[in-house]
């Protein structure tokens, strides 16, 4: 019994590895955040393994289930709604959970935003941190940033578009006047890299807010020859 991590697309539905829908195919149940979502994939790739949910609000209910499942000798593959399990998701749970119960745990490479994002923003890749998404409230997110900053190195993180503005205001409050990169709705029709300072892209965010799904980059000890606003 094995416990597959399956990487899937995080918007084009192009990109997912052969290897990840063999996969897919041949375990007994894959287990994902939201079944009507991984519905659609697994119907576009005419998949038809069952499929069962294991997401934040149910991961610890679900965990006994899951490992019984794979004790008995089942595979099981786990997915998230995009991209790479475990990454800014409840995968942790279960992956650990498994290699304490001498689970093999099977990784099957794939997209995941973050990198995707990293690659193309154009700033150093030679050492990078990924923080998933930073803290809601104010003065933890200032500290955070602050925190960040220090460390001089690309700092990669997930935004929601419902806070992209306000972040990008505390950020200014607590750094200055950093150089981002903001990369959107990658692999989709909408797909867009924002480059500049905040002094240029907050007003610009509040004239026209950003839609859809985004990664926020910043480097404080990178500067750009010249300020390539898109
Ligand atoms: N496991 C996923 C991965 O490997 O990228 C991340 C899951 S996390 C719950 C979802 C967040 O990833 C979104 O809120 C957004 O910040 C980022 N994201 C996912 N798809 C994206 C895309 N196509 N373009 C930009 N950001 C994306």
């Amino acid at each position: 019994m094995s416990l597959y991590i399956v990487a899937t697309p995080i918007g084009n539905m192009g990109d997912i590895t052969f290897r990840a829908i063999e996969t897919l195919k041949k375990v007994s149940l894959i287990a994902c955040e939201d079944t009507r979502y991984t519905r659609k994939l697994l119907s576009h790739y005419d998949i038809h393994t069952p499929v069962t949910s294991y997401y934040e609000y149910n991961k610890i209910k679900k965990i006994d289930y899951l490992l019984e499942q794979l004790t008995s000798g089942r595979d099981i593959a786990l997915v998230s709604d995009s991209g790479t399990p475990g990454i800014s998701d409840p995968g942790f749970l279960i992956i650990s959970e498994a290699i304490k119960n001498r689970i093999q745990v099977i990784s099957i490479p794939g997209p995941s935003a973050a990198i995707s994002a990293l690659v193309i923003a154009g700033l150093p890749t030679d050492s990078f941190v990924f923080e998933g998404f930073l803290p809601r409230k104010k003065g933890k997110l200032r500290k955070t940033l602050i925190e960040l900053a220090a460390l001089r190195r690309t700092i990669v993180f997930y935004e929601s578009p419902y806070r992209i503005t306000t972040t990008l205001k505390i950020m200014q409050e607590a750094i200055g006047n950093q150089y981002i990169v903001i990369a959107r709705e990658l692999t989709k029709h909408f797909e867009e890299v924002l480059r500049g300072d905040l002094d240029t892209l907050i007003p610009r965010l509040e004239a026209q807010p950003l839609k859809g799904e985004m990664v926020l980059l910043f480097n404080p000890s990178f500067t750009p020859l010249e300020n390539p606003t898109d």
